[in-house]
């Protein structure tokens, strides 16, 4: 059906649009999503880099007041405790102090706790029981040892020790050589760093204890994390490593970097706040989201525009293929009035005359038969003047009728000649069935039984005359000689008293030459 294979253009051209704007938001997800697995994968190797620049700076920090702690040891233990020994020991703290930044003061113990030994032009008379102290006195190790954070007992302030033990020369244990470390050094190398606006740099023991936090929060140092995530799902199982989480003190997501010092029980974590790592990645979606919007609603417009315009042309299509086939129609129409009369609805005369010499012609070239019947209505003046001329119509309309239920063969030609008068034009019909055709015809009417006072039997009948032609091949017979022919049997039935059919048997027509086929 064209009017389908139209409406189906239209709706390819809704699916095209629909299909087109779905592949943009499809592309431009697809390429948000990368953008945004790139903007993580990026954070997190940066984190991790600075978190392995950060444990360098840490091993590197300590490995230098390390090395002074090692040169302190070796004075104790080979200098002895005497006076010169210990002003030698106290120059070198002095300059050791005053060479490494992040050394604050350095102090030496004795076995008892006791000063005995400082970077501090005086020396106070003090005794120590630390956790580094203990940790010493208890284990004969040749490990520095860094203490967890603590507050300074002359500052106040916080401060982180190194420490290492000295012994005496049957390696019993003799006191401790400890280095106070200047947290200010971390911070300002730290504050170097770009985290981001809450990002966070995290400096502490393996143990747990954090020596440092950037920013720096009121309780931040010397908070223990032993029991946190970072601790025991992470540092204490790995050297390094990345992962991602969101923080139960601030609720903000961030992607976090480990990575354990190599020389030293320390780490370093930096985290990066989800938020901030993809602020370039949140703008970009929005300025892209808001371009492809755009995009979308100026295809949208085109492509309904588009639509309007293929739907317009199939309306007009589908509007040029109704008028066309309403044309066609009124054609047949009028091809069939033109052929009809208009109030019987059998053949017309002018149909009669052309189906008669077309007839006659082929009849000619094939030379088969043909019969013609000729009908008249008895009595129909009277008819007319008994019932009035409207009925009169009707009237005809039914003999019109019956001649058509008798003459049914493909072929057959029922036409009104004229008046009350009508014509039958039979193709491979002969006479002798022409003849029972005529009476059949006759007996149609009767049938009708339509009442007729001025008829002599009650009702309205006919008078039927037929002349046939039989094997006419190379005959030249005339319509009107045809016709006649008819014509006159028909005469002679109203002549014999009407109601009835006459078979033709007017000499003329068995004289005429080359006509073989007449009788
Ligand atoms: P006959 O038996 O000899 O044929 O007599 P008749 O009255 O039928 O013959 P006649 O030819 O004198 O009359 C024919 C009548 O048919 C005259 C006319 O009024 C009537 N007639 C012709 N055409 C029509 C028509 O279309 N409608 C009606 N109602 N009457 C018609
Ligand atoms: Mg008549
Ligand atoms: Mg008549």
């Amino acid at each position: 059906m064209p009017g389908q294979r139209i409406q189906r253009a239209s709706r390819t051209a809704k699916l095209f649009v629909v299909v087109v704007c779905l592949i943009i938001v499809v592309l431009e997800a697809w390429s948000a999503w990368r953008a945004y697995e790139v903007a993580g994968d990026e954070a997190i190797r940066n984190a991790s880099n600075m978190a392995l620049a950060l444990t360098q700076h840490a091993d590197q920090s300590f490995k230098e007041i390390d090395v002074v702690l090692l040169g302190i040891q070796e004075h104790m233990e080979y200098d002895g405790p005497g006076v010169a020994g210990r002003q030698r020991t106290h120059d070198f703290m002095v300059a050791s102090v005053a060479a490494v930044p992040q050394l604050a003061s350095l102090t030496v113990f004795d076995e008892e706790g006791l000063a005995i030994g400082s970077s501090q032009s005086t020396l106070e008379h003090r005794y120590i029981q630390d956790d580094y102290f203990l940790h010493h006195q208890r284990v004969r190790t040749d490990q520095a040892y860094i203490g967890k954070p603590m507050r300074s007992r002359t500052t106040g302030q916080w401060i982180v020790t190194m420490s290492r033990r000295v012994n005496h020369a049957d390696g019993s244990f003799a006191g401790v050589v400890v280095a106070d470390v200047d947290l200010a050094h971390f911070q300002r190398y730290y504050e170097q760093f770009a985290i981001g606006r809450d990002g966070a740099i995290l400096f502490g023991l393996t143990e747990g204890s954090v020596i440092y936090r950037q920013p720096l929060l009121s309780d931040s140092i010397g908070r223990d994390l032993s029991k946190s995530v970072l601790l025991t799902q992470y540092v204490s199982k790995a050297d390094q490593g990345s992962f991602e989480m969101r923080s139960p003190r601030d609720d903000i997501v961030r992607l976090t970097s480990f990575q354990r010092c190599s020389l030293y029980p320390l780490f370093v974590a930096v985290a990066l706040a989800k938020d901030d790592v993809l602020e370039d990645w949140t703008r970009r979606v929005w300025i892209r989201g808001v371009a492809v919007l755009l995009l979308l609603v100026i295809i949208g417009f085109g492509g309904n525009r588009l639509v309007a315009q293929v739907a317009g042309r199939e309306n007009a299509e589908l509007e040029a293929i109704t008028a066309r086939t309403e044309l066609e129609r009124l054609y047949r129409t009028l091809e069939a009035q033109s052929q009809k009369d208009g109030l019987t609805d059998v053949f017309n005369r002018r149909y009669f005359d052309a189906a008669l010499t077309a007839e006659l012609a082929r009849l000619n070239r094939s030379g088969e038969s043909l019969s013609l019947i000729m009908v008249d209505v008895d009595h129909f003046k009277r008819y007319n003047d008994t019932y009035g001329h409207a009925a009169g119509d009707i009237c005809l309309r039914q003999v019109a009728a019956a001649l058509n239920s008798v003459a049914r063969r493909q072929g057959d030609i029922v036409a009104r000649y004229g008046g009350e008068e009508f014509a039958l034009i039979l193709p491979n019909c002969n006479a002798a069935s022409a003849n029972a055709i005529s009476n059949r015809l006759v007996q149609a009417v009767r049938a009708l039984d339509i009442p007729h006072e001025g008829s002599s039997v009650g009702h309205v009948t006919i008078s039927v005359g037929a002349a046939s032609l039989a094997s006419g091949k190379g005959a030249q017979v005339d319509a009107r000689e045809l016709i006649d022919t008819a014509d006159a049997a028909l005469y002679r039935a109203k002549e014999q008293g009407r109601d009835r059919a006459i078979q033709h048997d007017y000499p003329r027509l068995s004289v005429i030459p080359d006509y073989p086929g007449l009788r």
